[in-house]
């Protein structure tokens, strides 16, 4: 059994082959390796062949694949059941966990995705300021609904086209897109849009364009110009909720979101995503007010204990810090053997994300930034590093992840095979 001849069944049930585009490989080139089990740092494909995997499942593994503590937490949970679609006590668990510890989670919804967590609070936000606009920023990605799978038109801010077929001319209507880091921008919207914006929406660490760090400053006046307009701010934490630490980026950036959205890690690998926010926003949502979201499987019982178990866990270990640590330091031993085989890249590191870019002079923070040769030099760099036992994101503008599972030896053993990569990129 090979991928290829996976693939090429694949193909024929599934459209391009995957059940999630950046898998096809599209973005790297090649056939989509098969993987068939996976533990600690390691996936391990079809045909035997092990991989360090730094892709880990686009961020939610942070203890790493089958954790064995949380796999313990999994199997009970299954025994007692794996869906009641009733009240149980494992999601009350999990949402007084984190209302304990994030000031400005007093209320949470669970869904099974960021999808829906960030759709369901656009709905509240435009609920509750009864207005219709959305301001969102060019290069930040958040979940698949319809009025945010839009990109700037060319020329000003504030002007939209659809970035996906099959959604109406009209859908961007109230979707209004800005650049990053860029002040003028963000006090030129609130102008021109006086009184209209519901939310503005911000991965408050972009890291779906490459990474994109943002300077505080510039996430502050976003802030800062939400307030003074009426307009809520709502943090997506989808990739940096409980990976930047238990308040993830806002507490980072000293931002207060109004609502905020949570994935990936929430559930530590099962489908679970959140929304949360202040009550008097939050109580809007059905039943106790008038703004209708529902979900079969919302708040699923064995996402929710193992979600819980992940979080416990991290808290009770110093997850976090240590996590921080072995970042820090993987990050500097890779930028070091870098600069000995391969000036022209750089290590861009926030917490326990990071991404391998094509050097550019001056700061990244948009998209326009990114130099036009990273994406081809990115489709060599992979494979040569796929030949080298590393799975990295099959996509030059996907970010990779760190977890506790990727101990000293394993990160000292990739930094070494991705440095050789670099020195060595595949040829096609
Ligand atoms: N927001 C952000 C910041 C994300 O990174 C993602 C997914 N990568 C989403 C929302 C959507 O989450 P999901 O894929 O679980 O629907």
């Amino acid at each position: 059994m090979s991928s290829e001849s996976l693939f090429q069944r694949a193909l024929l049930t599934a459209p391009g082959g995957v059940h999630s585009p950046v898998r096809a490989f599209h973005g790297v080139g090649g056939t989509p390796i098969f993987m068939a089990s996976a533990r600690g740092a390691r996936l391990t494909d079809v045909t035997g062949l092990t991989y360090i995997d730094f892709c880990l499942s686009f961020g939610p593994l942070i203890l790493g694949h089958h954790d064995p503590a949380v796999a313990e937490v999994a199997h009970r949970a299954i025994t007692d059941g794996w869906s009641y679609g009733t009240c149980e006590p494992y999601s009350l668990e999990l949402a007084e966990w984190i209302i304990a510890r994030v000031p400005w989670v007093e209320r949470l919804r669970f869904v099974s995705s960021g999808t829906e967590a960030v759709m369901s609070a656009l709905r509240v936000a435009r609920a509750a300021t009864k207005r219709s606009d959305i301001l969102k920023f060019e290069g930040c990605y958040h979940g698949h609904a319809d009025h945010l799978l839009v990109k700037a038109g060319s020329g000003l801010a504030g002007t939209v086209t659809a970035s996906s077929a099959g959604l109406p001319d009209d859908v961007a209507a109230h979707t209004l897109v800005a650049p990053l880091d860029d002040e003028q921008s963000i006090d030129d919207v609130f102008a021109s849009h006086a009184g209209t914006i519901a939310a503005a929406i911000v991965e408050p660490v972009p890291a779906n364009y490459g990474l994109l760090p943002q300077r505080e400053e510039w996430l502050r006046h976003l802030s800062e110009t939400c307030r003074r307009h009426g307009t809520l701010l709502i943090l997506d934490e989808v990739i940096t909720g409980f990976r930047d630490g238990v308040r993830g980026a806002a507490a980072r950036y000293s931002v207060t979101p109004d609502l905020v959205c949570y994935g990936k890690v929430i559930g530590g690998g099962f489908p679970v995503g959140a929304y949360g926010g202040r009550a008097e926003l939050m109580q809007l949502v059905a039943p106790a007010g008038p703004v209708y979201q529902a979900g079969t499987l919302s708040a699923n019982p064995v996402g929710m204990r193992v979600g819980l178990a992940t979080l416990q866990q991290l808290e009770e270990t110093d997850g976090w810090e240590r996590l921080e640590a072995h970042a820090d330091a993987f990050a500097r031993d890779l930028t070091d053997r870098l600069a000995k085989v391969a000036p022209a890249l750089d290590v861009v590191r926030h917490g326990s994300i990071f991404w391998i870019r094509r050097r550019h002079d001056g700061p990244v923070r948009r998209p326009d930034h990114i130099p036009n040769s990273h994406a081809e030099w990115y489709r060599h760099f992979f494979h040569a590093a796929l030949a080298n036992g590393i799975y990295l994101p099959p996509s030059p503008y996907e970010v990779s992840f760190l977890s506790l599972a990727h101990d000293t030896e394993t990160l000292a053993d990739a930094a070494m095979a991705l440095a050789d990569a670099a020195a060595h990129p595949a040829r096609e």
